[in-house]
């Protein structure tokens, strides 16, 4: 069976950590496109150094150009202006790929929670999971917690054999704010966009919506 991959986050910013993951995921389970999603954040919930919906979506789309061709971008979320739920944005995009198995990708971090997301257990029973390593989250646990998925939601989750990169969005926001190089944690494109709008600069800054 054809597999779209869809990979959800803020990416506030995008990093090598999030390319490596999605990457992995076109090479190993052959996924036919892989899509960034760009979560919407509401303007009202944006932390001092967060960078609105559209600097976001920007810099996502600058990293995708530089990955492997099947990956790319969707504004779904950020246009729907509303809470981001990945049940909804997955059932949509399963009406609209009819005959494709569907792929949500994520972090050792987000499989701990899943089953507390919205519909979580239908989440869980519907659509299939590919996980990346991420370094430092509770390996033993995340074990557990996928046995426990399997077992009692017939959860598909396959393991990816990402690079593992030891790199955060909040690392790289505090960085920035402080002055150091983020050169080698996010593309060059991804990082001099970030120079140029002045994003992540100061911790009293607030970002333009
Ligand atoms: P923040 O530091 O702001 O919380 P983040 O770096 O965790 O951000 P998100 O946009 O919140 O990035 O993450 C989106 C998805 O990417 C999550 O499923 C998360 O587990 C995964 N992810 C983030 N960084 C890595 C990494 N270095 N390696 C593997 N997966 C990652």
């Amino acid at each position: 069976m054809k597999k779209i991959g869809i990979f959800g986050g803020t990416f506030d910013p995008i990093h090598f950590g999030h390319l490596s993951l999605i990457e992995a995921g076109v090479r190993e389970l052959d996924f036919e496109r892989a899509i960034l999603m760009p979560a919407h954040v509401s303007p009202f919930k944006l932390e001092q150094i967060t960078a609105n919906d559209r600097d976001r979506l920007a810099m996502a789309e600058l990293a995708a150009k530089e990955s492997c061709d099947r990956i790319e971008v969707s504004d779904f979320e950020i246009k729907n202006e509303d809470i981001s739920y990945t049940y909804n944005t997955l059932s949509e995009f399963r009406r609209r790929y009819p005959g494709y198995e569907l792929w949500f990708m994520l972090g050792t971090d987000s499989l701990l929670t899943l089953d507390k997301w919205y519909r979580g257990p239908e989440l869980l029973c519907e659509f299939c999971f590919a996980l990346a390593a991420r370094p430092g989250y509770r390996q033993a646990e995340c074990k557990q917690k996928r046995a426990y998925y399997e077992k009692t939601f017939g959860t598909k989750i396959a393991e990816l054999n990402n690079r593992q990169l030891d790199i955060s969005s909040t690392e790289i926001r505090r960085s920035v704010s402080e002055g150091k190089s983020i050169s080698g944690l996010v593309p060059e494109t991804v990082e001099r966009y970030i120079h140029e709008h002045g994003l992540y600069r100061s911790l009293s800054q607030r970002a333009s919506v």
